[in-house]
């Protein structure tokens, strides 16, 4: 076997044992209590899987540098089942989780204006035997949490449950314990809108407040609708893959067209969404992107004001028809431009000739003048 090299001296010193590499976390582990009971489909844990920026298996397995032990409890995705599950919960509303991040998915079915019934439960009230509702478990654990985290347009803003004439009542979070509400650490509610929630919007907001807990970052920055300002202050426009064709003026018609979707309902334009630009999963997908309009399901307005969908946007038709005159006669310049384009200079030719069109336009030989020649006489 060869020797090995001995050390260059002039080699960086690379590890200093018994050193810390990093500031340890300022506490040594956090709990997630992911409630899943309200009005929702439970498509926020499931499309939250796919995440791999970080993934939850990296966050949970303690692979993140510098993140505290993460136990995260959600129904969908725990071992523990029934009591054994539950008693997180319990836990976390008697102040002996802490701390504890909160995260809420499906929109708040408010018994409290619609005494009608219940709407939706977990778990069992031991002295009454009586389901305890979203509502009561929001009750009991808000007030405890160090953040809390609105995975989907469900919990945001209400959604698809808290449209107009819904019998429910169902509100966002926001809506329920009011906008200026903040958690024991003086978090806002941090909202993650999508429908389902986008898999790494979900996972980069966690390892955020998760990093915030351990000391190792500021306070999370949200807009005036609580969302994180780094992934919700562009347009799907802004990123689409096919702003190029609205640029031209070229729009679709019917579906399965490459062109521009506002004509058959994108709302992509006026819409806080970043899919366009990260994709759906690990970079792939990204609805226009990938043929299917912009619906707008991430906006607090959603449904009811981009309805009814695969009409074009009421507010597009001037913008698009001002874009289709500009457009028509971009498109007939930029056809003829990519013509010449497409043709080699005349100067490749195998003759013995030297005709590459180079005509000095600063100096001459001896007795000539330099000569001034349009660029396009050389193409
Ligand atoms: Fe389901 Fe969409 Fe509501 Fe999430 S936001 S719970 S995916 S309906
Ligand atoms: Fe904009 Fe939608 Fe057209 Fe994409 S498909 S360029 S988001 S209007
Ligand atoms: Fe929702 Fe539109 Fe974003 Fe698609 S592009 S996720 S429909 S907001």
């Amino acid at each position: 076997m060869p020797e090995a090299n001995p050390p260059s001296p002039h080699a960086p010193e690379v590890s200093r044992p018994h050193e810390p590499a990093q500031k340890a976390p300022a506490v040594k582990e956090v709990h997630i209590i992911w409630v899943t009971a309200g009005l929702s489909c439970d498509g926020d844990t499931v499309s939250t899987t796919a995440a791999t920026l970080p993934s939850i298996e990296d966050v949970v397995m303690g692979n993140i540098p510098g993140l505290p032990k993460v136990h995260l409890h959600n129904p969908v995705l725990s071992y523990e089942v029934g009591e054994e599950l539950m008693k997180y919960w319990y836990m976390a509303a008697e102040g002996k989780l802490d701390p504890f991040v909160l995260v809420i998915e499906g929109s708040i079915p408010n018994e409290k204006i619609k005494k009608e019934g219940y709407w939706a439960a977990q778990g069992t009230d031991k002295e009454t035997g009586q389901p305890i509702t979203t509502c009561e478990w929001i009750d009991r654990l808000a007030p405890k949490a160090w953040a809390v985290v609105c995975a989907g347009t469900c919990a945001t803003y209400g959604g698809i449950h808290a449209m107009q004439g819904n019998p429910t009542g169902a509100m966002g979070l926001a809506d329920y314990l009011g906008w200026n509400w903040r958690s024991t650490a003086g978090i806002p509610i941090v909202n993650v809108p999508g429908c389902p929630v986008q898999p790494d919007n979900m996972m980069e907001t966690v390892l955020y407040l998760l990093y915030q807990a351990a000391g190792l970052a500021p306070m999370i920055p949200v807009d005036d609708k609580l969302r994180p300002t780094w992934l919700f202050g562009k347009t799907v426009h802004e990123g689409c893959d096919r702003a190029g064709y609205y640029e031209q003026g070229d729009f679709a018609h019917e579906y399965g067209s490459p062109k521009c979707l506002v004509k058959i309902g994108c709302w992509g334009p006026v819409v806080n969404c970043n899919v366009t630009k990260r994709g759906w999963m690990d970079g792939v997908g990204g609805c226009p992107n990938v043929g299917g309009i912009c619906i707008a399901c991430t906006m607090p307005g959603f449904p009811d004001k981009f309805m009814p969908f695969m009409d074009e946007p009421p507010g597009a038709k001037i913008s698009s028809a001002a874009i289709g005159s500009y457009g028509r006669m971009i498109r007939f310049l930029r056809a003829f431009t990519n013509h010449t384009s497409n043709n080699e200079p005349k100067w490749r030719h195998p003759r013995p000739e030297l005709t590459t069109g180079y005509h000095p336009t600063t100096y001459a030989p001896p007795g000539k003048s330099p000569q001034r020649r349009s660029v396009f006489a050389k193409l």
